[in-house]
Order: structure tokens, then C-alpha cells, then sequence
């Protein structure tokens, strides 16, 4: 039997939806599923709530729908089933809004789906689309700044190099001339001379991308109409890019901004979410979930010295990382009960973690089934899952073209402009990873069909079982909803036997396990035997 359990929030169109979503997948499994043949393998048991597997997508290298080399938000409609298949069960879209740079962190209209990705209708049907899956869209919500292209900037900047010499700015006149910081003088080396000369503007990320004033309550109330706008359109949530610099020097009105926007989503959709980028140490993220928004990305996690990547390299050991969820769950539930961590491998400014490991398969793999271990909600930068590579540090090689054949070209996008030629990957590319059992591909798909089968793996409640964790050996406890599983660590390069007798863990059987190779982990008369590199959940 299905289990389901249903937020009570959930309308009942939803629940059937569900349901209809869930026999759907069982079909599937039933139907194909040749890696997991040998490998013990549960009914799915998805919940439908605000705890997701997310994968990160930017929307101009994924794939092109129409063959003009720029992907687009019918080629994220059509690659669904290949998102929905590997386990994923939430897309971070990068921005979709209309912008100048091929990046589009700098939108020019807070309305519109850039020409380049399709129309508002191709947004739309790729939501429905989603829903129909039981898939979160989650968009890139870049409100920091505007473009400088931005009609309220344009009409600011015209309006103040035509003010006639000693006249002071009149927002009567011309209320954006407050929605931006404005001044007669360089005020520090983040201020940029507008185009006409005279007045200067803040803009700290880059001189097109000029600093909104958030101080400014029709700034605010202007983003309040455009948050109610995209919930009202279907998007169940926003990834809140640069949380930390709208006021650059004041933490708790940074807070109240998150709050608001929360607030607002909320009161048009009671499931919002919404994940906040704070680029921060783990002690200022715990700060950001006083505003009692769900998610920070847990940067704590990530990149080349992130925990995650250092354990899977043996770097760190295992004990280190069980103690650092625990660390986690402690200081960021003293903040916010209902926070939901959000812990990664890379995103789109990082280094990629192919990069980061020597492209060695077997710790991507490590760092794979690290993560999909974590509570909360995991995030996945597309093309992580078949370990393409960067270079350098440079942001457009960071962002490369979704390799999804060798041999065929159909949907593969152009690189973005800027980065650099043959930079290649260590691994091959979708078609062939999906054919190899033993591909990392598959490795990522067996680790997101077990956070699928254990709803306690993301929203259980840590407990170290302190007598089993040694160096690269560890052992936790997740409970959710009176239901406990045992997580098992080995990330060290040899086998492992453990003695469960007199533990927590004593009376459980094994319940599903992340081995390099198809390995086989073992457990008789409580003794737990565990191939290099690999872990395990008991229940
Ligand atoms: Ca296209």
C-alpha cells in the first residue's frame, strides 16, 4: 500500500492530483527500473509538503526546444520526465524575467518571462506541467537590484540630469528617483555615475545593477503586487537572491524585508516556500531564520572546503559531519522551529564539484549520498548528476551547455557568451550514464529514490549514536512522525563491520543502501557489513 499523508492545507484538487502523481510513478518503477534490479527497493512514499529535492536549473543551457541554440522554458517542459525519473521533486528555475545579460540577474521587468526562454503562456504551461508531476517551481526572485535598463531606473536617471542647476530631487515628480540611492557625490566606490553625469547611484554588485531602496515603502509595496502576481500565476516558491545586501549594513531590516515577502506569498498561497541566498558562515545563516522564512541555503555545506565535500574526499571524517548536521539542526532550530535547512554540493557561482573531487568518481558518488542524507531540502546544480566539469572561476564556464549526448544533437544549447572553448567533461554524457548501472548518474537516481522511500531521512530529527561514530565510521538516528530509521556512515576506502548488539539500532533490518558499484552491504545477527565508501539506512 501507497502511504500518503496530506497537509491538511492541501486543497482537495491537490490530493487527487497527488495520488494520480504517485500511481503514475509506482507504474514506472514497475515498468523499467533495470539499474535497481539487484538493490532492495521500497515503495515511494513522497510526501506533499514544503520538503523537496530540488534540482537547480539555468534555463539557457539546458535545452532548446526550438533549435535556435538558446535553451528555453519549453525545453525545461519537455526534459520533465527525465527530472521527475532521476527523483527530483522541485526546479529552481534561475531568472526567467526579462534582462540584458545572458545571465539575467538584472531584470529589467518584474512581469514579463524574457523573449529569449518563450512567453508568460510557455511559463505557464511549463507550471502546469510541473504540478501535474507533483514538481515545486521555484524561481530566481533578483530583488536586490534592478537592471539598469529598468524603466523606474531610466526615468530616475532622466529626470535628475534634467534638474535644473541647485534644484533638490522632488519625488512628487518622480517617485523613482526614491526607489534607488541617489546621490551628488561618489559615496564610496559601490556608487556608479549615471549616465548622464552629475549623480551617482549605488550599485554593489556591478554598475548595471543598480541597489533598490528598500527603505522605501513603495518599493516595497511594489513588491509585494509583483510577489501576489507570480503566487497567483502557480509558482510555489522564490529563491531570494543576495538576502543579505538589501541593507547592507542593517541585519535585522533585511529580516523584516524576508519576512514581508514570506508573508505576502503566504497570504495568497498557504504552501509557499521560500529559500534565501545568504553567502554567509553557518552562525550568520542562523541569524537569517529569525525571519522566520523556511530555507537558507546551508553554505556550510558546499563547495571545495564545504563539510559535505570535504567527508567525501576523506579530507574530514564522517564523525565531523554527522556532528555538523547536528550542529545544524541545534543552532538553526533555536531561530526558527520550522526552518527546513537547504544543504549543496555547488551552484551556478561555484567551482563545480566535479572540479572540486578531480572529477574521482567514486567521491562524487560519496559526496552524491552524503548530501541526499541530509535533512531538509538538497539542492542539485543540473549537470552535477553526470559530473561535468568548470574552469577556472570564471562564471559563464561555470554555466556550460547540459550534456545530454555525444552523438546527438538535438536540444543541446549553445554555451553562453564568454566562456571558454573545449572545456570538457570527465564523465559522458546523459544518454550513456543512463545505460550504466554504475554510472554516477544512477548513483545520484539510487540516492534520491531512497530520500524518496524515507521521509525521515529530510524531516527526522537527529540523534547521534555517539558509541558507533569513530573517524570515518557514523551512525545517526532520524525520527519523524514515531518513525525512526538508522543512518550508517562508511566513508572510508575500506569495508567496514560494525556490531549493531546493545544499540539503538539492534532490532533494525536493513533498508536500503548507496554502494559505489553495485556492492552488496550485509547485515546478520546484528553485525553490519559495509563495502568502501557507502552508507546505509537500518529501520
Ligand atoms: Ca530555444
Amino acid at each position: 500500500m501507497l502511504k500518503k499523508q496530506i497537509n491538511p492545507k492541501k486543497t482537495v484538487g491537490k490530493r487527487l492530483l497527488s495520488v494520480l502523481i504517485l500511481l503514475t510513478m509506482l507504474a514506472g518503477m514497475l515498468a523499467g527500473c533495470k539499474a535497481d534490479q539487484d538493490t532492495m527497493q521500497h515503495e515511494l512514499n513522497i510526501l506533499d509538503d514544503n520538503y523537496r529535492n530540488f534540482y537547480e536549473i539555468f534555463v539557457a543551457s539546458f535545452y532548446d526546444s526550438d533549435g535556435d541554440g538558446m535553451g528555453d522554458l519549453n525545453g525545461v517542459t519537455e526534459k520533465l520526465d527525465y527530472i521527475q525519473d532521476m527523483g527530483f521533486t522541485g526546479i529552481w528555475l534561475m531568472p526567467v524575467m526579462p534582462a540584458p545579460s545572458y545571465h539575467k540577474y538584472d531584470t529589467t521587468d518584474y512581469r514579463d518571462i524574457d523573449e529569449a526562454y518563450g512567453t508568460l503562456e510557455d511559463f505557464e504551461n511549463l507550471l502546469r506541467e510541473c504540478h501535474e508531476r507533483g514538481i515545486y517551481v521555484v524561481i530566481d526572485f533578483v530583488i536586490n537590484h534592478s537592471s539598469n535598463q529598468h524603466p523606474w531606473f531610466l526615468e530616475a536617471c532622466d529626470y535628475l540630469s534634467n534638474l535644473p542647476e541647485g534644484q533638490e530631487p522632488d519625488a512628487q515628480e518622480c517617485p523613482y528617483v526614491e526607489y534607488y540611492h541617489f546621490s551628488r557625490e561618489q559615496v564610496n566606490s559601490s556608487y556608479a555615475e549615471i549616465p548622464g553625469g552629475g549623480w551617482y547611484y549605488e550599485a554593489v554588485f556591478y554598475y548595471t545593477q543598480p541597489d533598490l531602496n528598500w527603505e522605501n515603502e513603495a518599493v516595497r509595496e511594489e513588491f509585494d503586487e509583483i510577489t501576489k502576481f507570480w503566487v497567483d500565476l502557480g509558482v510555489d516558491g522564490f529563491r531570494v537572491d543576495a538576502a543579505m545586501h538589501f541593507n547592507d549594513s542593517d541585519t535585522e531590516e533585511n529580516l523584516e524585508i524576508l519576512n514581508r515577502l514570506y508573508t505576502c506569498g503566504l497570504s495568497v498561497n498557504p504552501d509557499f516556500y521560500m529559500v534565501s541566498e545568504v553567502w554567509a558562515n553557518e552562525s550568520t545563516v542562523a541569524k537569517y531564520y529569525e525571519s522566520l522564512t523556511p530555507s537558507m541555503f546551508n553554505f556550510d555545506t558546499c563547495s571545495a572546503e564545504g563539510k559535505l565535500v570535504r567527508a567525501a574526499k576523506g579530507s574530514s571524517d564522517a564523525t565531523k559531519l554527522v556532528h555538523a548536521m547536528l550542529d545544524y539542526q541545534e543552532t538553526f532550530s533555536a531561530e526558527n522551529p520550522d526552518y527546513i535547512d537547504a544543504p549543496f554540493l555547488t551552484n551556478h557561482d561555484q567551482v563545480r564539484v566535479a572540479n572540486n573531487l578531480q572529477s574521482n568518481e567514486n567521491d562524487l558518488k560519496m559526496a552524491c549520498g552524503l548530501l541526499m542524507m541530509m535533512s531538509g531540502n538538497p539542492f542539485v546544480y543540473y549537470g552535477e548528476e553526470i559530473g561535468m566539469s568548470s574552469k577556472g572561476t570564471k562564471d559563464e564556464n561555470k554555466r556550460l551547455p547540459m550534456l545530454w549526448s555525444d552523438t546527438d544533437k538535438i536540444g543541446m544549447t549553445e554555451k553562453p557568451e564568454g566562456a571558454d572553448d573545449g572545456i570538457e567533461s570527465a564523465f559522458p554524457a546523459v544518454d550513456e550514464q543512463l545505460e550504466d548501472p554504475n554510472s554516477l548518474l544512477n548513483y545520484y537516481k539510487r540516492a534520491l529514490r531512497l530520500r524518496n522511500e524515507n521521509p525521515e531521512i529530510a524531516r527526522g530529527t537527529i540523534t547521534i549514536v555517539e558509541s558507533l561514530c569513530e573517524g570515518d565510521q557514523a551512525v545517526i538516528t532520524k525520527t519523524y512522525d514515531g518513525s525512526t530509521i538508522g543512518i550508517v556512515y562508511n566513508t572510508s576506502d575500506d569495508t567496514l563491520e560494525l556490531s549493531l548488539a546493545g544499540t539503538e539500532l539492534t532490532d533494525m533490518e536493513l533498508r536500503g543502501e548507496l554502494t559505489l558499484n553495485g556492492e552488496r552491504v550485509t547485515l546478520a545477527e546484528d553485525v553490519l557489513q559495509m563495502p568502501p565508501q557507502s552508507v546505509c539506512i537500518l529501520k
